[in-house]
């Protein structure tokens, strides 16, 4: 059976405020906000990438449409507003560490821009990104 404890109300959608105490990342295409960075938990270096517990104004693929990501079966997260692959949340592994774990989500810095407090920059190079 499909667990949809962690699946996103399609009609709620999350905004994180732009603030000098906030920091949260957003998708690169559209800007739709993804997750603050509160949640995450861990940076993968390998795979230049943001493990966290949960995101935001995501969809996540259905389960048949699972494939393996270093061993570990996953299935994509899609940004609900353009629809752009972020990354992929974790199913049950037989092999969980301390940072993959069942029903986290991986979501790729080159992907992403961030809001740093005080500018959005690129998430992954931290370079200034060009506003609308
Ligand atoms: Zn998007």
């Amino acid at each position: 059976m499909a667990d949809n404890a962690e699946n996103v109300n399609p009609n709620m959608v999350v905004r994180f405020e732009r603030a000098p105490h906030t920091r949260f990342y957003m998708c690169r295409s559209c800007k739709n906000h993804l997750l603050s960075l509160q949640n995450q938990l861990f940076r993968d270096q390998g795979l230049n990438a943001i493990i966290c517990q949960n995101a935001v104004n995501v969809s996540v693929e259905n389960e048949d449409s699972s494939w393996t990501l270093n061993h570990h079966p996953v299935v994509n997260v899609l940004c609900n507003q353009c629809n752009t692959t972020q990354g992929q949340k974790f199913l049950r592994t037989p092999l969980p560490t301390r940072a993959v774990q069942e029903g986290r989500f991986l979501l790729y810095l080159n992907k992403m821009l961030y809001w740093d407090g005080n500018q959005v920059v690129y998430a992954d190079t931290l370079q200034p990104a060009a506003e609308d």
